[in-house]
């Protein structure tokens, strides 16, 4: 049973869709507590708290041979499948050890989409009806299974996801060509109408069957394909739009697996990028950005300055924005102004004019917010070049100084290392 937990537990790591932060971190013997990339993982639940989940396969014996993945059907490595029960039986024994407080069940395709399906439902009936556990269910729909047994599944999931994969088609049909656009939307299209209709049912009748009611996720693989952050980030802004989604999870490629089709296995997980796609996701959802707004077709985003920040430098004829006076939509467009600083200023100020040791004590970071902002007091006849807020953010050069002199860009030498990066900064390459 352990090996089989190893295997399937280290499997399931490479499945973000539940908000996991995978890090290896052993105890030397002296403290409490370790940490490690699979096995446990975590969410957020709708008001806040930190969820920690039992994250795990099914199975690994998969019948389709994805190229980008460590267990398609090609690969040699070991293979191990659980039985219902004892999924059920693993996680509430976890659960009774306190070691967990939910489940995030997924498989690779034991035999086909639907008879997977059906096993995880098995070991979700069991723990919701014989072992009564009412914890939090994260379950995969399977691409390609019928609808019945993903309903099924749905009424013992209180969430739900089905991995949208890679960016387009055409990566699609090149590394995954078991699956298809059509059998990955075709699930997600029957979640997000079973979860409003039940939630219709909800309403009018105490006792109507939830159908996975804390909504559905997804996943894309990012730097497996050649997709830029434009075409990702299009995807994504049209998955929230048509699926109700409740986040899109963005997966820097591991190369696990050599194939002529994908990067080369010494390639670095574009970590960096995947971190700038939440960025501009967060500013899709929170924000009021759009997609076109922050990236041109074909473009990627800058990896030194986060998205927010490149969008406001690109548009400096809109800044200053008067805090005592914009609108909060425009205070939302302020790189260090984040929802609930604006949602404070705007309460705030109709009190009175707020400064700039106002905005710290309401959580604006003036390190950032104070090139784009002007609060009432007199400003400095300086206007501030693209060039020197770009020096100044990534350099922590100081206000005053900046606004005491106009810098120029070609002010001084770029630090040892600094010229490339500046070049990029500037869009010289
Ligand atoms: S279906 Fe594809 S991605 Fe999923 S486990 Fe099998 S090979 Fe991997």
């Amino acid at each position: 049973m352990f090996e089989k937990l190893k295997i399937l537990t280290d499997a399931a790591k490479y499945d973000v869709a539940c908000t996991s932060s995978g890090v290896n971190r052993d105890s030397d013997g002296t403290g409490i507590g370790s940490a490690a990339s699979c096995g446990i993982c975590h969410t957020f639940s709708a008001d806040g708290r930190c969820v920690s989940l039992l994250k795990i396969l099914m199975s690994n014996v998969c019948a389709y041979d994805c190229a980008y993945c460590v267990n398609r059907s090609s690969n040699d490595i070991p293979r191990a499948t659980f039985t219902p029960r004892e999924i059920a039986e693993l996680t509430i024994n976890f659960y009774r050890r306190n070691y967990i407080e939910g489940l995030f069940l997924s498989s690779a395709v034991v035999g086909n989409p639907t008879r997977t399906t059906e096993l995880m439902t098995e070991a979700l009936r069991i723990l919701r009806e014989e072992y009564r556990f009412f914890g939090y269910i994260h379950a995969k729909a399977i691409p390609g299974a019928d609808t019945d047994a993903i309903y099924r599944l749905g009424l013992y999931a209180d969430r739900m996801s089905v991995n949208i994969e890679l960016p387009s088609e055409k990566s699609l049909n090149l590394l995954a060509p078991s699956k298809t656009r059509g059998a990955i939307l075709s699930p997600m299209t029957f979640i997000r109408d079973g979860i409003k209709e039940s939630s219709h049912e909800v309403a009018k009748f105490k006792h109507a069957p939830k159908f996975a009611p804390a909504g559905q996720s997804t996943q894309m693989i990012v730097g497996a394909s050649d997709e830029s952050d434009c075409q990702i980030l299009r995807l994504t802004e049209s998955l929230y739009k048509k699926f109700g989604l409740k986040r899109v999870f963005f997966s820097a490629y591991v190369p696990a697996v050599s194939s002529s089709l994908l990067p080369s296995t010494d390639t670095k997980p574009p970590l960096l990028r995947e971190h700038r796609l939440y960025q501009a996701d967060w500013l899709l959802r929170y924000y009021g950005f759009t997609a076109n707004e922050l990236l041109e077709e074909g473009e990627n985003f800058n990896l030194y300055l986060d998205p927010k920040c490149n969008w406001a430098l690109a548009h400096l004829e809109s800044f200053p924005v008067n805090v005592n006076k914009a609108p909060f939509e425009l205070l939302l467009r302020v790189p260090g102004i984040g929802v609930t600083s604006a949602k404070r200023i705007v309460s705030a100020r109709r009190a009175r004019a707020l400064d700039l040791q106002a905005l710290k004590k309401m959580g604006v970071v003036l390190k950032r917010a104070r090139y784009f902002i002007e609060c009432g007091e007199k400003n400095s006849d300086v206007k501030l070049t693209e060039n020197a807020i770009i020096r100044a953010l990534l350099s922590d050069v100081s206000y005053s100084r900046l606004t005491s002199k106009q810098m120029s860009f070609f002010d001084a030498q770029p630090e040892a290392g600094g010229e490339e990066e500046l070049k990029s900064l500037l869009g010289q390459f």
